[in-house]
């Protein structure tokens, strides 16, 4: 399936079930504090996860440890993947960016994953932040 990437729309996501399923594992696990990672692919496809270290260990924000980075995006390009997708979860607050989220969103290639266990049921948003302005993405779980 060939992907038409638009620059004005959020565009498209896919994600593989397995990985959706890990994502959300690894974010209920962390509670009650949030949870982060990267998700890796090709095209807008993540079909690997690498669960990161939150270095803030905090209820309401996260940040990873650059050497952890540097050495997950190494591994990325070993594999021949890109980064896709950023994900975090919010253990109380609803699945959309913070002013903070939005604040420290640097990669505006990436899809910004956020994963709300403020209900029983997890709820998930994803969107493009690119100059602070906000874009939800359609998504699809392959
Ligand atoms: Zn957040």
């Amino acid at each position: 399936m060939e992907e038409q990437k638009s620059k004005d729309s959020g565009g498209l996501f896919f994600i593989e079930q397995s990985i959706w399923t890990k994502m959300i594992a690894h974010c209920q696990s962390e509670q009650p504090m949030e949870a982060c990672g990267l998700l890796s692919g090709t095209g807008g496809h993540a079909e690997t996860i690498w669960m990161m270290e939150n270095v803030e260990n905090s209820p309401t924000a996260f940040a990873m440890d650059m050497e952890q980075i540097r050495r997950v995006f190494r591994q990325i390009e070993e594999k021949g993947e890109r980064l896709v997708g950023i994900y975090h979860s919010h253990p109380t607050a609803p699945p959309v960016p913070s002013s903070r989220d939005i604040e420290f969103a640097n990669y505006p290639e990436a899809a910004y994953i956020i994963v709300s266990l403020a209900k029983r049921i997890p709820e998930i948003g994803i969107y493009h932040i690119l100059e602070k302005r906000v874009t939800p993405i359609l998504f699809y779980i392959v």
